[in-house]
């Protein structure tokens, strides 16, 4: 429900005094149509001021201002949260897009980056270092979204989730304070802030460690759905012994009507195998051969730049379409799930739908797991069923379809306990079964601490 004009008037004027300087957007302001719409079409909600924050003092009043008025409060950053965090009725969206600059220490190796940023921000700014960090695996997703769930990306396997790379963190908290949280300073929150969600705070700037990333050697291979069980089980083997330097991901998904796809794949459904080799070219192509010795039916392999590798897929999931993603995690690609994937792609109601299946372990399992709030480092993977569709009407038919797909991953050894794969709020017992026991007591114990009235509740929510 929206606000009556009175409220919105009272609003208007309480954030001009109390956010001195930040832009603020009301539903009379000729962008407002566009400021409040989120990249899920699923969620068309109308805030009652979008206060675009140019800096961390801004920040820190929008927070002191929102919580005073007793408004809710959704934090922005790249927008892309599925289940429609990042904005709301009747309250204020904390908007951090123009937050945006990224600066990269080379003798370091460190960059520190402002909440609002994008991947396609970050690492224009670190590659022309040849550096990067792990980010997503499309590059419009926030950083701060991103990297505060977990942060999977095409180089989890060579260097960590994204937050494992997360060396500090400006972060406001409810009480409006300003702290930086590292190792070393405010350890129980730097914790949290790494697979806790946004549960804590702002995270005005992130401080992240770079690593060499001067060439890849990344692409991917695409097989028609009719070869599925093959390639399926061609991709179990084929991970089993895989180096560090490579991370991949199963993908299915229909083919781009693209004239660089042969003309019998366009627009049909397929598999697409997606790579990151950070080996020599040579060691990458010979690491390649027993999937090319498979036939396929395009090679899109080699691409070279990092960046371009992480744009590829943008085009596939602009904003303003309707979605619903359901992943998890799970140990082993058994034979039952192969054919579970196969037989719900068959049925899927909208031909835009898939799975993304991301091959994990690599640095990401070597972290400990006690060391980071992030729940599970021994599956050797992540999946996302990913709903996607356009027509408001069929919202029913389409997370209908997720749901009971990703319940038969579920049967089938899955765990749903990846937060930034989830469209449903997670509420209820579900935190304590995602984080398991003792790290959702200790998530609990930190929000007790530095948010008690549960400010931040537009999240994957740890209740005080
Ligand atoms: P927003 O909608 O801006 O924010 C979502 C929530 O994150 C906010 O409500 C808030 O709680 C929190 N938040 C965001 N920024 C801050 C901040 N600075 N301080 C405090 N809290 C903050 N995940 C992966 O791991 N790997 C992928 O490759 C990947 N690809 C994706 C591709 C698409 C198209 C989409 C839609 C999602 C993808 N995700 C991926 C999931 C993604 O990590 C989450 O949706 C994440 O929440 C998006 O972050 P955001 O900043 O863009 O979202």
């Amino acid at each position: 429900m929206g606000v009556t004009s009175y409220e919105a008037n009272q609003i208007a004027n309480a954030l001009a005094t109390s956010v001195p300087g930040a832009a603020v957007i009301l539903p009379e302001h000729p962008d407002y149509k566009t400021a409040r719409l989120v990249w899920n079409a699923c969620f068309d909600k109308r805030p009652a001021a979008i206060v675009r924050c140019q800096n961390t003092a801004q920040v820190a009043d929008t927070v002191r201002f929102a919580r005073k008025a007793g408004l809710l409060l959704s934090i922005r950053g790249g927008g892309h949260s599925l289940p429609g965090f990042s904005t709301n009725d009747g309250g204020i969206v904390l908007d951090l897009s123009p937050m945006r600059e990224v600066r990269v220490d080379t003798d370091a190796r460190t960059a520190t980056a402002q909440g609002g940023c994008t991947w396609a921000d970050y690492d224009a700014a670190t590659q022309q270092h040849g550096l990067a960090s792990t980010g997503g695996m499309l590059s419009g997703t926030g950083i701060g979204g991103l990297t505060l769930g977990g942060g999977i990306g095409w180089l989890t396997r060579q260097c960590g989730l994204a937050c494992d790379n997360l060396l500090g963190a400006e972060v406001v908290t409810a009480s409006g304070e300003v702290v930086w949280a590292s190792a070393s300073e405010e350890p129980d929150l730097f914790w949290g802030l790494r697979g806790g969600g946004g549960n804590f705070g702002v995270v005005t700037s992130f401080e992240f460690r770079l690593h060499p990333v001067q060439q890849i050697h990344g692409g991917f291979l695409v097989f028609p759905f009719d070869r599925a069980h093959e390639v399926c089980r061609a991709y179990r083997e084929f991970v089993v012994e895989l180096p560090d330097e490579l991370t991949t991901l199963l993908s299915f998904a229909n083919a781009p009507v693209d004239d660089s796809f042969p003309a019998e794949l366009r627009g049909q459904p397929a598999l697409f195998i997606g790579g990151c080799d950070l080996g020599s070219p040579p060691a990458a192509e010979e690491r390649l051969r027993p999937l090319r010795k498979l036939g396929p039916a395009a090679d899109f392999y080699p691409m070279t730049s990092y960046t371009d590798l992480q744009k590829a897929f943008d085009a596939e999931y602009p904003a303003g379409q309707r979605h619903y993603f359901k992943g998890g995690m799970v140990a082993q690609f058994t034979d039952e799930l192969i054919e579970a994937i196969i037989e719900h792609i068959r049925v899927r109601p909208s031909q835009m739908s898939g799975l993304d299946w991301h091959h994990m372990g690599g640095a990401c399992a070597r972290v400990p797991t006690e060391s980071t709030a992030f729940p599970d480092r021994s599956s050797a993977f992540i999946y996302n069923v990913l709903g996607n569709w356009i027509v408001g009407a069929e919202d029913e038919a389409n997370r209908d379809w997720a749901r009971r797909f990703a319940l038969d991953l579920e049967r089938l050894g899955g765990s749903a306990s990846y937060v930034n794969f989830l469209s449903e709020p997670v509420a209820g017992t579900r935190p304590r079964a995602v984080y398991g026991g003792p790290k959702h007591e200790r998530l609990t114990d930190v929000k007790r601490r530095y948010d008690p009235s549960n400010l931040f509740r537009l999240n994957q929510n740890i209740t005080p």
